[in-house]
């Protein structure tokens, strides 16, 4: 992926002192109900890129989306809260600018500011091009460094590119060349372990990985119909009966393509989806009548892990099982430990994404040890299942 780096800004443009740079990252942060930032990790995520640019000589202003305003003021979704706790990790001043019509007066060199939410503006979510234009003239140069908002096509966070220089930021940078580490040009053998509810939310990235892969593992509730497509009996699991033909269809693709798929070979079933509820390991072909599948059994993980130990590259997304629900996380946890051990001892690669997932690895204490793990989810499948995204199309030469 040949990314258009900040790194190159200050050449490209005769050097970044006193020009303003856009900045557009992710500060659609978890609040707890007293309004406090539940989680600031997308807060950091924007640290690097906002310090390098000062250190240059140059003003910042941060273009964000805050939760689902109708492209109108919503006080209740107001960014003004970011400024503060932002000034405090950065450890400079942080003025919030309510107004997106023409540049704010009195910028100097190092100035940061929090724009207001981008989706109170009419044309953001709809990329209108005079929306960016608009936007533009806020600014001498733009930088995306929201990966987890590459997916969408929005004034702030493709449209800009039309009309500014464009580079990626320092955490986009990262991401894509962690990602690109492992699809795009992965140390084979590669792996991907999938797993999550539903064969149906996936189609898209199983269809894409059996062309890529070498093996692919499907757990979690979706392969019960994968189970079912191969006549196998999943009693009262959750299962997609309709989307049995689709599932036979990605087996063959697989087969087609040289992609092994490993199927549990056993799973762990109970009568009541409950914590701690009575549990048996059957055999796949066991499972009796009443019963839902609620996560691989042991058998499986060992397979898991044999396919682990001839794999190079680990591509993880979804979770092998119910694993919000003790004791049906345990196969992922088991895995997940697996995989970090194997990270640690430098035998794999590992990337890991989507929204339970990250759940799950920082339940099983191990998100640390994996090569990296993405946080943004949506753009994280979009980028599994092949897509281009308009975030990272403007950020790279040549196809993205
Ligand atoms: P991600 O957010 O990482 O992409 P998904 O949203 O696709 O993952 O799937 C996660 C969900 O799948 C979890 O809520 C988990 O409880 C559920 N799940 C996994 N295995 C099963 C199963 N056997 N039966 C029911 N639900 C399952
Ligand atoms: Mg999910």
């Amino acid at each position: 992926m040949d990314i258009r780096r900040l790194e190159e800004a200050p050449g490209d443009l005769g050097g970044l002192d006193g020009k303003t740079a856009l900045v557009r990252v992710d500060f659609n942060l978890p609040r707890s109900d007293d309004g406090a930032i539940a989680d600031d990790t997308r807060l950091r995520a924007a640290l690097p890129t906002i310090r390098f640019l000062r250190e240059r000589g140059a003003a910042v202003i941060l273009l964000s989306h805050f939760g689902r305003p109708k492209a109108a003021p919503d006080p209740a979704l107001s960014l003004a809260f970011v400024a503060d706790p932002l000034a405090a990790a950065l450890g400079a001043p942080v003025r919030f600018l309510d107004r997106a019509d023409g540049r704010p007066d009195g910028v100097i060199p190092g100035d940061v500011l929090v724009l207001e939410n981008t989706r109170f503006l009419p044309g953001e979510t709809e990329n209108d091009p005079s929306l960016a234009e608009e936007l533009a003239r806020l600014g001498d140069l733009f930088v995306m460094d929201a990966f987890s908002v590459a997916h969408r096509a929005n004034a702030s966070t493709a449209g800009l590119a039309d009309h500014l220089p464009t580079y990626a930021g320092l955490s986009m940078e990262r991401e894509l060349d962690h990602i690109a580490q492992a699809l795009d040009h992965p140390k084979t053998p590669v792996m991907a372990i999938v797993g999550g509810a539903k064969v149906s939310t996936k189609i898209g990235l199983l269809e894409n990985l059996v062309e890529k892969l070498d093996r692919l593992a499907i757990g979690g509730g979706m392969a019960n119909t994968f189970l079912l497509a191969k006549g196998v009996d999943v009693g009262r699991s959750l299962a997609e009966a309709h989307l049995i033909g689709k599932a036979a269809d990605i087996l063959k693709a697989a087969a087609r393509h040289n992609c092994e798929i490993i199927l549990p070979v056993d799973v762990v079933t109970a009568t009541k989806f409950e914590a701690g509820a009575e549990t048996q390991v059957r055999g796949r072909d066991g499972v009796k009548p009443g019963e839902m599948v609620l996560d691989v059994g042991p058998d499986t993980v060992g397979e898991l892990m044999d396919a682990m130990d001839k794999s190079n590259t680990l591509i993880w997304n979804g979770p092998l099982g119910a694993f919000e629900t003790p004791p049906f996380d345990t196969s992922t946890i088991e895995a997940a430990k697996y995989a970090a051990r194997l990270c640690r001892a430098d035998k794999i690669v590992a990337v890991a994404g989507g929204g339970d997932t990250v759940a799950a690895l920082n339940a099983a204490g191990v998100a640390e040890d994996f090569t990296f793990v993405s946080t943004a989810g949506g753009a994280f499948l979009e980028w599994m299942e092949g897509k281009r995204l308009p975030g990272v199309q403007i950020v790279t030469r040549g196809s993205a």
